[in-house]
């Protein structure tokens, strides 16, 4: 539902991060470990002679390149090859490590506190003494662990996410867009909508009578899968009260009462609205952030 969007120097941090910790404590293992598995050095290595370079780039690859991989694993699979026994057990290994000692520095630099798939609960990265981080967020392989062992350790294959929507994604194969694809623009809107009492008084922000949607009418396939996937709409049913809250703001906070408010704090147009409403820009350092915004344009543009 929320993009991860990587600038330039993110970019650079995040790989430098991750290629130092390859070469400071598995590369040697790594490149033993890959000579001596053919498919593993086929799916690497794909043609050139530098297992080194081929190894970063595998590791490195961005979102389009690992679909790419996987349906060369894919490919792989229908001639039953598969990983042998020792190289799986090395790379889960070395995932559990990356969870443990890289995964907090990471989302550190990425700037998110918030799970991408539903922005409604916290990745938890707490500070400990002595400049020590800890993750206690969960790690959602986006190809899946146990039918692509290859990318367990690939940087873009593990999205940083909450641990109610690992759990529902680990049982069930959608296809949906890697969070690091921002090209692709996810439709997932939500709104408000009459229930059978039809009850004027809600669109004033004076009675709870109404319920809580998803439009679906711009939604794409991805879309569709991710809301099925995540159960967003019974997970943002209950938010009756947060919506209730924005209709009453939304009237409240009159032009006038926000140009004093501005006028007093400093603010422009874009700050007062995301302080009185409770959003911020790419909605990953927010939970609930993406909601608030949909409800408050919902009555915002009504007046
Ligand atoms: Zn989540």
């Amino acid at each position: 539902m929320i993009k991860i969007p990587l600038s330039e120097s993110q970019k650079n941090k995040i790989e430098n991060i991750y290629w130092d910790w390859i070469c400071k404590y598995h590369i040697e293992k790594l490149i033993e470990t890959i000579k001596n598995d053919k498919t593993m050095r086929e799916l690497v290595l794909n043609g050139t002679k530098d297992l080194k370079a081929a190894i970063k780039k595998f590791l490195l690859s961005d979102y389009s390149e690992l679909e790419i991989i996987k349906e060369r694993i894919d490919k792989i699979r229908e001639s039953n090859a598969s990983l042998k026994k020792s190289t799986k057990d090395f790379l889960f290994a070395r995932y559990v490590n990356y969870r443990n000692s890289q995964a907090a520095k990471i989302v550190n630099i990425l700037g998110m506190t918030v799970c991408p798939y539903c922005n409604q609960n916290h990745i938890n990265v707490v500070y400990e003494k002595e400049n020590k981080v800890r993750f206690w967020g969960d790690l959602d392989h986006f190809y899946d662990k146990s039918t692509y062992p290859e990318l367990v350790v690939c940087l873009y294959n593990m999205i940083p996410v909450c641990k109610v929507c690992n759990q529902l994604k680990s049982s069930q194969k959608g296809k949906l867009v890697n969070p690091y694809n921002c090209k692709v623009k996810s439709n997932i809107k939500f709104r408000t909508e009459f229930d059978e009492k039809v009850d004027l008084d809600y669109l004033q922000g004076k009675s709870q009578n109404f319920h809580i949607t998803i439009d679906k009418y711009e939604a794409t396939e991805e879309d569709l899968e991710e809301i099925k996937l995540f159960d967003l709409e019974n997970r943002y049913k209950q938010l009756k009260q947060n919506a209730q809250e924005i209709i009453i703001k939304s009237r409240a906070y009159d032009s006038l009462y926000q140009n004093q408010l501005k006028k007093e704090f400093e603010l422009d147009d874009e700050e007062i609205m995301s302080y009185i409403f409770g959003y911020t820009d790419n909605h990953l350092n927010r939970v609930l952030s993406k909601f608030n915004l949909d409800i408050m344009n919902e009555f915002i543009n009504n007046d």
